[in-house]
């Protein structure tokens, strides 16, 4: 493939090479020296009358190996007016007054400019060579302001062209030998250096794609090839993780639903085998594990929406002040039974406009954590801070805490630290990152500080409405 366009690209190239240099260098080089001839006449025609006259023609002439004769005419007569013989095989000043005649009359007749092509064999040395040196011979009649007449002629030696070009045309093989030669190690090196890592990181991608995380690319070459590599590293490390996590996320939801349906059928056989085993309690027991069945459910529902961006919030202003002390009543129970101290430490009221069902979501979530993760002293401090228009709430407990470098890994789905359930009731790693998808619904800030032996601290911050 590259090897084809670098030839196809190359044959090009030599083409308008070949065009430039053989076919159209006679008209070119024609016409650039008809060019240099209208010039100069053109600059002495608008000279003739000023003294810097015979100046100007003789650096023109120099300068583009012209010879000129002016002729002032008067009536019959013709009188040499500017002569400048800079060449020693110039025409002009070597052919007759007949001949200048001759001339004269023909650019008369032909309206006032005539251009004639003369073959200057005769002063060729070298017989054997049929390349014709020509001279050109340009006449223009012209007037000036006051009606005088004048003749300029100008003589140019034209360049054996077809010499030059014959030179082209031997060099051309070679020219184009080497550039082929060059073309094709080029195409090899870069073969060598593109298109056979690209190979080959496409043979690792199509195994990656059947699910071979191990796939190690390792594209060696130019910059852009290794950082694509390393690109294709990092996305192949993240699908492992993914797929890993995915897994793992299935151990833990069959774990999770395996052990309230155990329950819940272990209880339900019981009360139909063993007579007086139907008692509320039991009943109850049935109860609390098809909740916790539900919340499970409910959870992986919500984490499914909030990743296909399904879930909208449709914010409304609620006492946020209020809502959490109501809620804290919940665990009022909890308290009481348990042993739990949950306190709330708030200065004023305040209200938010924000999705209500998803704040008390957050809250529940991060306030049945700090329950959970707490230490033995049982305590979850609440607090509500408000500073330049914002509110912040953090919620802390004196648990274990949380490792350094684990505190950015628990926000992502299926996160545990430990992986130990320390109570039956802990979910599946899910809350959190169910926590983190509400907030950023909704723009707020949010993190978390951790002391590992004296406890974390779990916060969100919004604007709080005026
Ligand atoms: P889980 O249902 O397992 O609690 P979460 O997403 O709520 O899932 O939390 C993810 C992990 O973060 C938990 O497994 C736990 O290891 C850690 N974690 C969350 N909250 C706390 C806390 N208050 N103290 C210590 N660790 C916590």
């Amino acid at each position: 493939m590259l090897i084809s366009f670098l030839a196809i690209f190359t044959t090009l190239v030599l083409l308008v090479v070949w065009l430039f240099q053989v076919v159209f260098l006679d008209s070119f080089y024609e016409r650039s020296k008809m060019k240099e001839l209208y010039l100069t006449a053109s600059v002495i025609e608008t000279n003739i009358q000023s003294d810097k006259l015979e100046s100007t023609a003789y650096t023109m002439a120099n300068d583009y190996s012209i010879c000129v004769l002016v002729y002032k005419i008067n009536g019959s007569v013709a009188k040499k007016h500017l002569s400048c013989d800079i060449s020693s095989k110039c025409m002009l000043h070597h052919i007759s007054t007949q001949s200048i005649n001759k001339l004269y009359n023909k650019a008369l007749n032909a309206g006032g400019e005539y251009t004639q092509k003369f073959a200057l064999d005769a002063f060729r040395k070298d017989k054997t060579n049929n390349d014709s040196i020509y001279s050109t011979i340009y006449i223009k009649l012209i007037e000036d302001d006051v009606n005088n007449k004048y003749v300029i002629m100008l003589n140019a030696e034209m360049a054996p062209v077809n010499a030059i070009i014959k030179t082209y045309v031997a060099q051309f093989k070679w020219i184009g030998i080497i550039i082929f030669v060059i073309a094709i190690v080029a195409s090899l090196i870069m073969s060598r250096k593109i298109t056979a890592p690209i190979v080959k990181l496409n043979k690792s991608v199509k195994r990656l794609g059947k699910g071979d995380y191990n796939e190690i690319f390792d594209g060696k070459g130019y910059r852009e090839i290794r950082e694509l590599s390393d690109a294709l590293n990092n996305a192949s490390k993240e699908l492992s993780k993914t797929d890993r996590l995915q897994k793992e996320l299935l151990g833990n939801i069959s774990h999770d639903l395996r052990t309230p349906l155990t329950m819940i059928r272990g209880y339900s056989e019981m009360m139909r085998d063993i007579p007086g085993e139907n008692t509320p309690e039991n009943m109850q027991v049935v109860i609390d594990e098809t909740s916790r069945l539900s919340g499970l459910v409910d959870d992986l529902l919500d984490i499914s929406k909030i990743q296909a961006g399904t879930r909208k919030a449709t914010p409304e202003r609620f006492p946020l002040t209020e809502t959490i002390r109501n809620t804290l009543h919940r665990y009022d129970k909890l308290t009481e039974k348990d042993g739990y101290d949950i306190k709330f430490i708030y200065d004023e009221e305040v209200d938010i406009v924000a999705d209500k069902a998803m704040m008390l979501q957050v809250i529940y979530n991060l306030i049945n954590n700090a329950i959970n993760y707490t230490g033995d002293n049982k305590k979850v401090i609440v607090r509500q801070n408000i500073y330049e228009g914002r509110v912040r709430i953090s919620i802390s407990d004196t648990g274990e805490g949380i490792p350094p470098e684990q505190l950015s890994a628990i926000w992502n789905r299926y996160y545990k630290v430990d992986k130990v359930h320390h109570r039956a009731t802990v979910g599946t790693g899910i809350g959190l990152s169910i926590v983190k998808g509400l907030l950023e619904l909704h723009g707020a800030t949010y993190g978390v500080e951790s002391t590992v032996g004296k406890g974390s601290t779990f916060w969100f911050e919004l604007d709080s409405a005026q």
